[in-house]
């Protein structure tokens, strides 16, 4: 039989038992050694030759990588080797931040999701992946470790390009933080893809909004977009246009031509430029409009 892609070629494997372990084997060397968690994307990237690493090693199996923690006061913690399906079926998340588990659930399949880690996606740095906008609007913070110790920075900072991270070679993505979210928030997560199951995304928006007196609005919104620049984006100008004007159509429409003028997408075997602007444009507005509607009924 003829494979469409040339087998996996060989590679030494390390089951690092711990962050400590992993590290000191990881070197500076990507080219050569790279890590592995559910190897959705790097098995794939493997097979058809756009890398070559000779070593893997798999942080799967390290104790704690995989934990979820939700604290009262201070909000959720994600072990970056945990899997979506893991994440998404956690009893807290699903209470307190559905708009991510609504985000994983778009992903692929319920079977690669039992593989593909919520790490992985973010150190893929896929301008596609599902888990940017939400963890983006919610106000992700990420704790990168190395031998020499380990620092924090905001998701926001973490993506340089397609493909490119914050991370520097020997450095490892090994939590994700998110603080507790605003009070009353709604929040959508909206997908377009060529079917409604299993495919990337060709436009993806997440919206999150909460009441606050001190806008002209009385609320505060976050906005992402992903599949649509070199990396996943916040809406600033649109976020602050929201907060300073009487929330109406009108507005939101405006807000939703913002992130229509910031998307710089590419056409791709999914959708062209074009349809993938104007499809900001419409999933932007749709998200708004129904997070608008959900925290009317509540006011
Ligand atoms: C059929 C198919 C459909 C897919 N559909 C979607 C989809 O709809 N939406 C979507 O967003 N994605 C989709 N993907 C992509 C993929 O499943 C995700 O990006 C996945 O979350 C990657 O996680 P992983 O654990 O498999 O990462 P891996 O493949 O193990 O790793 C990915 C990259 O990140 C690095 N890495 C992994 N973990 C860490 C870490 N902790 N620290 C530092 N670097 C790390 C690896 O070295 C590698 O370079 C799809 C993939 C396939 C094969």
């Amino acid at each position: 039989m003829e494979l469409p892609l040339p087998e996996l070629p060989a590679f030494d494997y390390l089951h690092a038992s711990s962050a400590q372990h992993a590290l000191e084997q990881l070197g500076g060397s990507i080219a050569r050694t790279r890590v592995l968690s559910g190897g959705t994307d790097l098995f794939v990237q493997m097979r058809a030759g756009s890398i070559a690493p000779t070593e893997l090693i798999d942080l799967k199996h390290i104790p704690g990588l995989a934990t979820i923690e939700f604290d009262e006061n201070s909000g959720l913690t994600i072990g970056a080797a945990a899997t979506m399906n893991a994440v998404a079926r956690d009893p807290e998340v699903q209470a307190n931040y559905p708009l991510l588990v609504r985000a994983l659930e778009t992903v692929a399949s319920y079977q690669l999701r039992n593989r593909a880690t919520i790490g992985g996606n973010l150190c893929n740095a896929s301008p596609a992946a599902d888990s940017a906008p939400s963890l983006l609007v919610l106000g992700s913070r990420l704790t990168l470790e190395s031998v020499g110790g380990q620092r924090e920075l905001a998701l926001n900072d973490f993506f340089k390009g397609p493909g490119e991270t914050a991370l520097t070679p020997g450095e490892i993505l090994t939590k994700i933080s998110l603080p507790l979210a605003p009070t009353g928030w709604k929040g959508r997560y909206l997908k377009l893809g060529r079917n409604t199951s299993g495919d990337l995304a060709i436009v993806g928006v997440a919206v999150l909004g909460f009441p606050d007196p001190e806008p002209t609005s009385g609320f505060r919104f976050r906005i992402a977009l992903a599949s649509v620049a070199p990396t996943p984006i916040r809406v600033a100008d649109a976020e602050e246009l929201l907060e300073t004007t009487t929330l109406s159509d009108e507005s939101i429409e405006q807000a939703a031509r913002i992130a229509q003028d910031l998307a710089r997408p590419i056409s791709d075997a999914r959708a062209s430029a074009e349809y993938r602007r104007a499809m900001v444009f419409e999933l932007t507005a749709w998200a708004l409009k129904d997070v608008r509607q959900m925290l009317e009924e509540e006011a």
